[in-house]
């Protein structure tokens, strides 16, 4: 096995902490990509992983995202991310958590945690008792979907002004793939200001529930990403843009909420070279870490909007920039954040 240093997602990280604790059986990373702009945020993340490396990769990668991320979305954070390797049982016992707590408040701050994958918020909310270093506590904004998809949404309406000339979204067709809680909260706001609606989920019945509602369509979970529309906006898995689905696509853009959209990160040039704008994703759906970490300093509701109101404004920078230098979006947003972050 290689050193941490020499893993391919290894890009210098400030620190790698590798925690384990006899007692508990507690197994744990805590990756800080980067404090430039503040504590280190991000998820702690409970999964069962085949191996530990796979673990450390993982936090290596999810780490990067944040910082970029958190840059991105303009907070006083820098990007950092926990896992902690679940055995096979997926037992999660309390001295586990406990021990886990301990490893963070051990980083002094320098790590701040939120939820992630296999976390609850009663285990937050259980990590808190014994370290402050926890955000987006029940008491701290509560669920961070409705806030995700109001960016989303600002996101989708930048979109439809950078292909259309304008942001009025009546008529304006949007396929929306997964209508739980960033895409159903969408929906909503799509249907207010009069946008056509095609809606998918893998819960059929969910997705023909609220396009009844809204009044739009609703198609199977497989039919979504090929149907003729103006906007496709995927808000279910992550890696669903594909060589395959790319070329299928039927769209003049892609804006949505799920998080790594780019399965290998190679279809971000195949998108521009099918003349189809794309929102990168950890741009558009950062309405949700901006209210989980509101606490880091100390915004206010009024704040909060502010920062969510400026997604569309940090898309139309990326696709102008993008535009003028040739360069995909994506690239365009990566090499902004790295420059936030002081890189
Ligand atoms: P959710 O669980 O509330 O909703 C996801 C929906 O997608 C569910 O209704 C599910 O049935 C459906 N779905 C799953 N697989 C599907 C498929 N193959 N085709 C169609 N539908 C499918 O989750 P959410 O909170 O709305 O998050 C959606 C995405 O947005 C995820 O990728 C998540 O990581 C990302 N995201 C969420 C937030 C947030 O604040 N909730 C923030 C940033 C990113």
């Amino acid at each position: 096995m290689p050193a941490i240093w020499d893993l391919p997602d290894f890009d210098s990280h400030e620190a790698v902490h590798l925690f384990e604790d006899r007692a508990t059986g507690l197994k744990a990373v805590i990756a800080i990509h980067s404090t430039h702009l503040g504590p280190a945020a991000g998820g702690t993340r409970f999964w069962h992983y085949a191996d530990s490396q796979s673990a450390i990769t993982d936090a290596l990668r999810l780490s990067r995202g944040m910082s970029y991320k958190n840059a991105m979305a303009g907070l006083s954070a820098g990007g950092g991310k926990a896992v902690i390797l679940a055995n096979p049982s997926r037992a999660k016992p309390a001295e586990l958590l406990d021990a886990f707590a301990r490893a963070v408040d051990s980083l002094g701050g320098k790590y701040v945690t939120a939820q992630d994958v296999g976390m609850s918020e009663a285990d937050m909310v259980h990590l808190s008792k014994t370290t402050a270093h926890v955000a987006g506590l029940p008491d701290q904004g509560g669920d961070p979907g409705p806030y995700t998809a109001r960016g989303v949404y600002l996101g989708v309406q930048a979109a439809a002004k950078h292909v259309f000339g304008t942001d009025d979204m009546h008529g304006v067709h949007v396929a929306i793939q997964g209508v739980g809680s960033v895409g159903g909260g969408l929906a909503r706001y799509l249907a207010q200001q009069g946008a056509k609606l095609t809606l998918a989920d893998v819960d059929a019945a969910r997705a023909a529930a609220l396009a009844a509602e809204l009044g739009g369509v609703s198609v199977a979970a497989d039919a979504i990403m090929s149907i003729e529309a103006d906007i496709f906006s995927p808000c279910a898995l992550g890696a669903i843009l594909t060589e395959d689905s790319v070329a299928g696509l039927n769209v003049k853009a892609v804006a949505g909420g799920a998080n790594n959209q780019l399965a290998k990160g190679i279809e971000g040039r195949m998108l521009a070279d099918r003349g189809i704008l794309y929102a990168p994703d950890y741009v558009i759906n950062a309405g949700g870490i901006i209210n989980v970490l509101r606490h880091i300093d100390s915004a206010d509701d009024v704040e909060i909007n502010r920062r969510i109101d400026a997604i569309p404004g940090r898309l139309s920078e990326i696709w102008k920039e993008s535009d003028a230098s040739g360069s995909t979006p994506a690239e365009v947003a990566d090499k902004m954040a790295q420059k936030l972050i002081g890189r």
